[in-house]
């Protein structure tokens, strides 16, 4: 499984990463992009089954990536993880297609529920 992880705050990275390995079981391949652009161009070359997304990032933030990654790919599956859990936000990443929404940060629970939900697509 090919995993993308987007944030553009290392230690963000490191947290995600660090439940992702609690919980993951199968075989996986990590990505990581620092903005929204990298993200769109880490996903276009790998084809990932799953990324994580911040939403406030330099250069292309996640509102933007996450529309121009469901643009490419309609049944990419894009788990946004975020502080600005507002519902504007929350109504405005279901809208454009998010998979999930995480408020900061994912804890093992919540990763579990992902990847149980990630079996069944
Ligand atoms: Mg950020």
């Amino acid at each position: 499984m090919k995993i993308l992880i987007t944030d553009d705050s290392k230690m963000a990275r490191r947290m995600i990463i660090k439940t992702l390995k609690e919980e993951i079981k199968s075989d996986y391949e990590l990505f990581e992009a620092t903005n929204g652009l990298e993200a769109l161009d880490l996903y276009k070359k790998n084809k990932p089954t799953l990324v994580f997304l911040d939403l406030t990032m330099p250069v292309m933030d996640g509102f933007e990536a996450l529309a121009k990654i469901k643009e490419f790919d309609k049944d990419a599956n894009i788990v946004i993880i975020s502080a600005d859990i507002q519902k504007t936000s929350m109504d405005k990443v279901r809208e454009l297609g998010a998979f999930d929404f995480v408020k900061k940060p994912i804890d093992s629970t919540k990763m579990k529920q992902i990847f149980a939900k990630i079996q069944k697509t």
